[in-house]
């Protein structure tokens, strides 16, 4: 999708037109487990785990922002298992990458396993080394989360078809905006909407989108039958927020870019990842298949106990985990069991003005730097 017709998108999103004189402008938020019901009940809401107008108001939305149809859930996690238990059975294969959110090996290598589904991890970096034939499922997260990766999805899309795989893309870091999975040939998108798309510490919510009528059914199955169901409170509040969302992505992205450049010019600090700098290894592939490089920078300071100082002598860093927030949040990765240097630091970065995020992440490098 190109800017324009991104940029369009998220400007008529913002209208409502499906409204009636007297209705009201902001979206109702309706608590409700069941619906009046009288008589035959084919094409009416019933019940509250199938079916509730405010999670549809939200699915609309972000339908809109995907250009495909759009399954909600209670968090990232709780649409990652949606998109992936439909598709998997005993025998089958399913590909994870190494380093992406430890989470999916967790429940690849603690459940999925179990059941006789044969797992396999490769990181992002090779992770098409090898091919994918005879898997089932090729699972992939771009940019990786931490390491910054980058996969070349319109390569596996082609490859995944031949192989007759199924090929899940995780948008989290990018959202909407900044990737477009299922543009480049992904079957089906994740995301964990608890991240930049909630983006403001307050929500777990995920979603699932794809252009396959048969895959999406297959989801909705699996959430009224599991009850993987989103609260209607939180899918308001992410409906809420997708009224900022592009404001807000789009200030985080340019200020990544700005501190990114900065904080490479630090005597204290090496080995920054930001695939928006021009020598960074993702830059090229980020250039070609992203339509912005994202608010997440990688850099290591020389130990951990540096690493922590900066982080908490920072006063507009919030040292916690997670990502996408208004406010700028830092962590050491190592602390997770990360495949990282022990001064690896996240830097998420959020919606404070650039000039004072950087002048306090500069002071703060200062003083830990000997
Ligand atoms: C946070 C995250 C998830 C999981 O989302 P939850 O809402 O915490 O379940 C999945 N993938 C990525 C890349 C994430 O950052």
């Amino acid at each position: 999708m190109d800017r324009q017709k991104r940029d369009g998108r998220a400007a008529a999103r913002a209208h409502r037109r499906d409204l009636a004189k007297g209705d009201p402008v902001g979206l109702p938020l309706v608590m409700s487990s069941t619906y009046h019901l009288p008589g035959e009940t084919a094409g009416f809401r019933g019940y509250g785990r199938s079916a509730n107008p405010t999670w549809e108001a939200t699915e609309a939305a972000l339908a809109y922002l995907e250009d495909a149809p759009t399954l909600a859930f209670p968090s990232g996690m709780a649409a990652i298992t949606a998109a992936l238990m439909p598709l998997l059975k005993a025998g089958g294969r399913l590909l994870v990458p190494s380093d992406g959110y430890y989470t999916v090996r967790n429940l690849a290598g603690r459940f999925l396993q179990p059941f006789g589904v044969i797992v396999e991890q490769r990181p992002t970096s090779a992770f098409l080394d090898g091919g994918v034939e005879g898997f089932d499922v090729v699972y992939a997260e771009t940019p990786s989360n931490p390491g910054l990766d980058i996969v070349d999805l319109a390569a596996p899309a082609g490859s995944t078809k031949a192989a007759g795989a199924t090929l899940i893309v995780d948008n989290t870091t990018m959202t909407p905006l900044g990737q477009r999975p299922l543009d480049l040939g992904a079957d089906i998108v994740v995301s964990a909407d608890t991240k930049a798309i909630g983006g403001h510490s307050d929500v777990l919510f995920g979603h699932v989108a794809s252009r396959d009528e048969a895959r999406i059914a297959a989801i909705r199955d699996w959430r009224t039958v599991s009850g993987s169901i989103p609260g209607p409170f939180e899918a308001w509040q992410v409906h809420r927020s997708l009224e900022t969302l592009e404001l807000r992505y789009e200030r985080m992205c340019a200020t990544a870019g700005y501190l990114a450049e900065r904080l490479a010019g630090h005597r204290a600090v090496h080995a920054v990842r930001y695939p928006g700098l021009p020598g960074d290894p993702s830059h090229n592939l980020a250039k070609a298949q992203m339509q912005s490089f994202g608010f997440l920078i990688g850099f290591v300071l020389p130990s951990r106990e540096q690493a922590e100082r900066f982080i908490d002598a920072c006063a507009l860093l919030q040292p916690a985990t997670s990502f996408g927030s208004t406010h700028s949040a830092a962590e050491c990765r190592i602390r997770w069991g990360d495949a990282v240097e022990p001064g690896f630091v996240r830097l998420a970065v959020g919606c404070e003005p650039a000039d004072e995020l950087w002048r306090a992440i500069a002071d703060s490098l200062d003083r830990v730097a000997i």
